[in-house]
């Protein structure tokens, strides 16, 4: 038919209550599920930003193209060898992913739907959009001069280093802070009379996130209880369930200095060698 012909006929369906052979409402529940569907691609993009996840999820948008492609031009032999390899291909990613999954689903789990609520994330987002640039370096340095100092007169002291938002596994014990590093503020929080000197500070985008954190504890049975007390065993506790995070320990019973991560502590025997080990571990955490 001559499309002029066909035109007032798509107005007609249109007024008289259909659109491309749908009728108003189911329609109208169409759009809406865009709508829903759009906006939970959204959300998924903005919590998961910076993240492993988003790798993840940028390799599954990446393999969805490349089957679009395939499907539109119709190139038979590709779309025949790549279905045949796709559940390969699922399944070393989930496997590569699992932590990361793992935790985001976990995250998913304790928020619940505050969630899929636009506000709550918009308001995480753009509270570290002020921060100042700030090298790794000069981070660096202020964190070390601290712990210098809190191993010198052997005052206890925990920091957390995580830039995902998955602080919300346990923030809500601690006091947001939301301020710039330095060692004058550190040696705050630690002064052993400081409100906030119990429990951990989270370092999160080169800022204090937060003091005084209570940390899940180690279930580590191997781990020699003369050894570890309660501080050590809530960063070895932390980095086991967030793999993306790393820990500094100074202790207060011998002023010993150590990083847990992934489930592992090692000892630090000077703060030369410290220095560039955080260093490096803090730009991985960036990457
Ligand atoms: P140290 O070598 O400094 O004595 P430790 O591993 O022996 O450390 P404790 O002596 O039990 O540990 O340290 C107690 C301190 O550890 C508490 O005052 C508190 O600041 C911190 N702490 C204990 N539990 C947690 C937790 N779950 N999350 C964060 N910090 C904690
Ligand atoms: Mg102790």
């Amino acid at each position: 038919m001559n499309p002029e012909e066909n035109a007032p006929n798509i107005l007609f369906n249109i007024f008289s209550g259909n659109l491309f052979g749908l009728s108003w409402p189911i329609a109208v529940i169409s759009v809406f599920q865009l709508i829903i569907i759009g906006y939970l691609i959204l959300v998924i993009y903005w919590r998961t930003k910076g993240t492993q996840v988003q790798k993840l999820i940028n390799g599954i948008l990446f393999l969805i193209l490349i089957i679009g492609l395939f499907y539109l031009f119709k190139l038979r032999i590709f779309t025949f060898l790549f279905e045949l390899f796709l559940p390969a291909i699922v399944v070393s990613l989930v496997v590569l992913f699992t932590p990361e999954v793992r935790r985001f689903l976990s995250n998913l789990g304790q928020d619940g739907l505050t969630w899929l609520f636009l506000l709550t994330w918009v308001k995480d987002t753009t509270s570290n959009n002020n921060e100042e640039p700030r090298s790794i370096k000069d981070l660096v340095k202020e964190i070390i001069d601290a712990v210098e100092i809190f191993s010198g007169n052997k005052t206890g002291a925990l920091i957390v280093f995580d830039n995902t938002w998955s602080d919300r596994l346990y923030i809500n014990s601690g006091r947001k802070l939301d301020a710039v590093v330095s060692t004058e503020l550190l040696l705050n929080i630690f002064y052993p009379k400081s409100p906030l000197h119990d429990g951990a500070v989270l370092i999160r985008n080169k800022r204090i996130h937060a003091a005084s954190v209570i940390l899940p504890i180690t279930e580590n049975p191997k781990l020699n209880p003369w050894q570890y007390g309660t501080r050590h065993r809530a960063a070895l506790g932390i980095s086991e369930t967030n793999p993306n995070c790393i820990c500094l320990i100074v202790s207060e019973e011998t002023g010993g200095i150590s990083i847990a991560e992934n489930g592992k502590i090692s000892k630090i025997s000077s703060m030369e060698e410290l220095s560039p080990i955080l260093e490096v571990k803090l730009l991985t955490l960036e990457a």
